[in-house]
């Protein structure tokens, strides 16, 4: 039977790519390279203008914990170094780089068993966090922390690796495509992570709804004693962390926790495969798969893209229908991602889709806004919150109350808003007073401790 967990909601899949086979798209003239694509620090840049650059060559470093390298995807010329708006409207220093075409290969680039002259099944923690690091690995998924982190800190405290491919938010198919062309990198970057921890294996998390990467992840993973792939009800919001630790180990992982506190740890399957290139081969995360769809894209599929690719390459190669006009731009998925302020934006180390949407289905702004206190959003609620009553309180500033409603423990994931018949912007309100709420708690928290 499928494993599930309490709650969440069931959402049209648009998983219109699922059979699109990877395209690799040539690298553009110019890659825009941002020294922070992470949570965390910017990284320091350590090239400077007309500097050449080779494939994979490190052009920026992580100089504190929070923090992974930035590499260059093609070889050429640092044309400028700037800084530039990201999504998030923060200007972050950015390197430009001239692509001359040769993609003339870093020559330092080696795999561990070369540099550390053992087995890769002898590595450790300690290696594995280091490589990881180097290579310039983020959880691909869409939340960019740096995987050298999560590596570190689950050392000697953890007994489950279970690999995120639930990839439950609609349109995203780009994970689905990985385990589809090379369920092996994801199995062998599952065995290096268990060896580097110690443990026997872990478990491969997968949706109901890819039964052909089902199939090939069994057989990728048959001749490997202690990996297993679990099968996930298809259901949103699957892919969050506590929902897919309570379906496929039972457990319940209390608000402000980590995995890591209930004994798991948790990598999305693209970061998997990119520990097991880097380990294996030496090569950093310079390119990923992405989808590209919405209803506006005449040509949607996915595509391996350099780092630093200007979105309007992509829409440029899939083509815009002439009968439609992009309102919308969103980086991952409709219900989580980020609206781009413009095309001019590049592929970052956590973009696993660009839509492109009309957003002529969309409910008009003009609709009133009134809760008839139906109660769907609690139904809804995976975290088991009272949203109505958080949507009230965030909209009345009334922070004593959306912090007893427990809002630090929202996880922004709009199946409230989604369900609401009253055309409340539940999610909305509560992005908006987190951050609020947050701080008013680290300040009485820092006051207590006087
Ligand atoms: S779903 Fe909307 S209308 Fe219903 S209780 Fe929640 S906020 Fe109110
Ligand atoms: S309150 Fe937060 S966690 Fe609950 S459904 Fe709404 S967005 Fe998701």
């Amino acid at each position: 039977m499928a494993l599930t967990f309490k709650k969440g909601i069931h959402l049209n899949e648009h998983k219109n790519t699922s059979g699109c086979h990877t395209v690799r798209i040539a690298a553009p003239e110019f890659l825009y390279i941002p020294m922070r694509q992470h949570i965390g620090a910017p990284v320091t840049c350590i090239v400077k203008e007309k500097d050449t650059v080779t494939r994979g060559q490190t052009i920026g470093t992580a100089d504190k914990a929070l923090g992974a390298d930035v590499h260059s995807p093609v070889s050429g010329t640092v044309e400028r170094i700037e800084y530039l708006a990201d999504a998030s409207g923060t200007r972050i220093q950015t390197v430009v780089i001239k692509n001359d075409g040769m993609m003339t290969p870093c020559p330092d680039l080696a795999g561990y068993e070369e540099i550390y002259g053992k087995s890769i099944s002898e590595i450790t923690a300690q290696e594995l966090s280091h490589i990881v690091r180097k290579a310039g690995i983020t959880g691909m998924g869409g939340a960019s922390f740096p995987t050298h982190v999560k590596i570190s800190s689950a050392a000697g405290r953890v007994s489950d690796i279970i690999i995120n491919c639930a990839e439950c938010e609609p349109y995203i198919t780009a994970d689905h495509r990985l385990m589809t062309e090379a369920p092996e990198k994801i199995v062998k970057g599952l065995e290096i992570i268990a060896s580097a921890l110690s443990l026997s294996g872990g478990t491969i998390a997968v949706e109901d709804n890819k039964r052909d990467a089902v199939k090939l992840l069994s057989e990728a993973a048959g001749q490997t004693p202690g990996i297993k792939v679990a099968v996930l009800r298809t259901k949103y919001p699957q892919g969050d962390e506590r929902q897919l630790i309570r379906a496929v180990t039972g457990r319940r992982l209390p608000a402000g926790k980590l995995p890591a506190d209930v004994g798991c740890v948790i990598f999305n399957a693209a970061t998997c495969a990119a520990i097991c290139d880097a380990v294996t081969l030496g090569t950093p995360l310079t390119e990923r798969i992405v989808t590209v769809d919405g209803d506006c894209v005449e040509n949607p599929g996915n595509f391996i893209v350099p780092i630093g690719t200007p979105i309007r390459v992509l829409a440029e190669h899939c083509g815009i229908k002439k009968e439609k006009t992009v309102k919308k731009i969103i980086s991952g998925g409709p219900m989580m991602g980020t609206a781009q302020y413009n095309a001019d934006y590049p592929v970052v180390k956590g973009t696993s889709a660009l839509l492109f949407m009309s957003c002529e289905d969309d409910r008009p702004d003009s609709l009133p806004s009134l809760c008839i206190r139906c109660g769907r959003c609690v139904n809804a609620c995976p975290m088991n919150l009272m949203p109505l009553y958080l949507a009230l309180y965030s909209k009345a500033e009334d922070y004593d109350n959306v912090i007893r409603y427990g809002v630090t423990s929202c996880i922004e994931c709009g199946c409230c808003t989604y369900v609401c018949p009253g055309n409340v912007p539940i999610v909305q309100y509560i992005r908006i007073a987190k951050p609020r709420a947050s701080a008013i708690l680290k300040a009485r928290s820092s006051q207590e401790g006087k």
